[in-house]
């Protein structure tokens, strides 16, 4: 059995939920669990990591960026059950994330943790912060 990343690393969270699904490969910023962990305490769900981190050849095939903080383990789309999104994007502005795309259609969050200015957007639109 392959329990490669089966490893517990906070109170919520196990290192295989962010890794790469194609290749298990895995880089996670400290900064990013703290905050997701920070997160998850305020909104008492769990939160459902849709993806951590992506290799260069996933991010490709899954049609991400080309500069994705994904790649660097700097980002996270979450998930997470009967809540709206709006409510959990009031929470991640709490907890500072500082890039945050919100995805109605799709009903998820990308939370990162990039360096520099704010960065909120709404699909393909770019809202400002
Ligand atoms: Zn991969
Ligand atoms: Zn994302």
């Amino acid at each position: 059995m392959n329990k490669i990343n089966h490893i517990k690393i906070s109170r919520f969270f196990s290192l295989c939920e962010f890794e790469c699904p194609c290749c298990k490969r895995v880089m996670l910023s400290p900064e990013l669990l703290l905050k997701l962990e920070h997160l998850r305490g305020l909104i008492k769900k769990p939160i459902y990591i849709n993806s951590g981190y992506r290799c260069s050849e996933y991010n490709q095939k899954v049609g991400g960026i080309k500069s994705s903080y994904h790649m660097l383990g700097m980002a996270a789309d979450i998930h997470v059950q009967d809540i709206f999104l709006s409510y959990l994007l009031f929470f991640a502005q709490r907890v500072g994330f500082t890039g945050i795309g919100f995805y109605e259609k799709k009903n998820f969050l990308h939370l990162d943790v990039r360096p520099g200015s704010k960065r909120f957007w709404k699909g393909r639109e770019l809202i400002g912060y």
